[in-house]
């Protein structure tokens, strides 16, 4: 397993984006963002912003009543002949599934495309007990051939090209892939059809729980899902406690939001609705609900509203730093906008705390959202509290940084101290300068000059404007 203690660079990671997996990821992203724009234009703007607001205030309601709902989840489903288990941890929710593996001689496992699972790292303690795991969602797949993490949480392979793929079938399953779509999903899907005969267990995660019949709702497009929880005798769907949803008015809503952001289709190609344990269906179903962090974030009542993302992956597409980086760069289970202010709340700012500060901070993400998340005002929250050491971990900021940010924050905020700092400013970067630019800045501030050049500072605009308001150069348009 790896270290998930060590502190996520996004800056370095970056630097390991081939411009290969950028092309991939933009490419891919872009087709997305069309299907859903199109798809978005025939519902009507008016209708959807309705939708938009009505998955919003049920995913808040909810949120807000999560005992009621998780308890009525639980009665449900044991009364359907399911069990339920409650997680508080990852290590909780591995021993739990370890448990009925064992309980069960389980050798072998299929399972569903998951984010919680990768949150979790659900296959590396299974592995880790000699258990073998099957991703069988096509993207799931390549990227556990390939030996990485999911780039997106839609697509996990969205940043590979098909000859990439073609490549990696070739190396690794030794047969005659060409660089087709078609003849590369029929791959896989012999390679499986073995695997969803034989395993003793399937796992998935869900998309909703529906409270009020204790239903797992699980949406997918390629009908793995329901092989995976329907041929082995036992299911188990891990699911986090954030997932639950008063009712089937609920679910009609939030299944239109989701099908229609994440593929740009009217409804997904297999929804699939599990009510415990059903006659033509495994003879066990467990219910893993998983807190790991949830009721933390809950506690804080801006970044709550994290909380509400039904993992479409809109942000993603949509967002300017995603489609330059790729989903790896975020060195995390979650990328993109929704990842920058999710992995903070989820591992602590101390070890993802930079990623807030990956965004341009455009909006792009908070308005496509289905469900209408306010992500950067998420995003300065948390670089806030990452600056300020205002959560249960302390500042990650060095005492010289904090000075400077105070003494800056005064200064700008006093026009005759900014007029004197400008000047002071021209003569104390002399040495400094080089043309236009200041190369290198001094410790702590060269982190800056480190990633991009600094402007020279030129006097303040009021000075200039003194020099250059009757110039011609300005009426003419080209103020120099
Ligand atoms: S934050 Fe919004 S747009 Fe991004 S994945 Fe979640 S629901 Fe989708």
């Amino acid at each position: 397993m790896k270290d998930i203690t060590a502190r996520i660079d996004f800056r370095a990671n970056t630097q390991a984006v081939s411009p290969a997996m950028v092309a991939a990821t933009q490419k891919n992203a872009r087709t997305a963002l069309l299907k859903r724009s199109e798809v978005v234009v025939e519902f009507g703007e008016e209708r959807w912003q309705q939708l938009r607001r009505a998955g919003r205030e049920l995913r808040l309601h909810a949120l807000t009543h999560l005992d009621r709902y998780l308890s009525m989840v639980e009665e449900n489903v044991i009364a359907a002949g399911g069990h339920v288990h409650w997680a508080r941890d990852a290590e909780e929710a591995h021993s739990i599934v370890l448990d009925i593996a064992m309980q069960n001689s389980v050798r072998n496992i299929v399972k569903v495309k998951s984010m919680v699972t990768e949150e979790i790292e659900l296959n590396h303690a299974l592995e880790g007990r000699g258990i073998r795991v099957y991703e069988t969602d096509l993207g799931e797949f390549i990227v556990q051939l390939a030996g990485q993490r999911p780039s997106h949480i839609t697509a996990p392979a969205l940043h590979m090209t098909k000859e990439e793929v073609a490549a990696l079938f070739r190396e690794k399953l030794k047969v005659d892939a060409q660089p087709d779509p078609k003849l590369l999903t029929e791959i896989a899907r012999q390679r499986l059809r073995k695997e969803f005969l034989t395993a003793e267990m399937g796992i998935s995660g869900g998309n909703f729980l529906v409270a009020e019949t204790g239903t797992l709702i699980l949406v997918t497009n390629e009908g793995n899902g329901r092989m995976c929880t329907s041929l082995p005798p036992i299911h188990v769907a891990i699911v986090g406690i954030e997932k639950v949803i008063p009712d089937w008015e609920s679910a009609a809503v939030m299944l239109k939001l989701l099908a229609r952001s994440v593929s740009g289709s009217k409804i997904t190609a297999y929804n699939t609705f599990i009510t415990g344990v059903r006659k033509d269906g495994p003879r066990e179903f467990h219910l893993v609900l998983l807190d790991n962090g949830r009721t933390q974030i809950l506690r804080d009542e801006i970044a709550r509203e994290t909380l509400m993302c039904i993992r479409c992956g809109a942000c993603m597409n949509i967002c300017p730093v995603y489609n330059q980086v790729g989903g790896h760069a975020y060195g995390a289970v979650y990328p993109g906008p929704i990842g920058s202010i999710l992995t903070p709340l989820l591992i602590g700012t101390r070890i993802a705390g930079g990623l807030p500060f990956a965004s341009t901070l455009c909006g792009a993400c908070s308005d496509i959202c289905p469900v209408m998340i306010p992500i950067t005002e998420i995003l300065l929250h948390l670089r806030r509290r990452f600056v300020e050491g205002d959560d249960f971990e302390g500042s990650s900021i060095s005492g010289t940084l904090k000075a400077i940010a105070k003494a800056g924050r005064y200064v700008l905020g006093s026009p005759s101290l900014y007029r004197l700092g400008a000047r002071m400013g021209k003569i104390f970067q002399a040495p400094l300068r080089s043309g236009d630019w200041i190369a290198a800045m001094p410790s702590p501030l060269d982190r800056w000059t480190m990633a991009r050049p600094f402007p020279a500072f030129r006097g303040d605009f009021r000075g200039w404007w003194k020099k250059h308001k009757n110039a011609k150069d300005i009426s003419g348009g080209k103020a120099s």
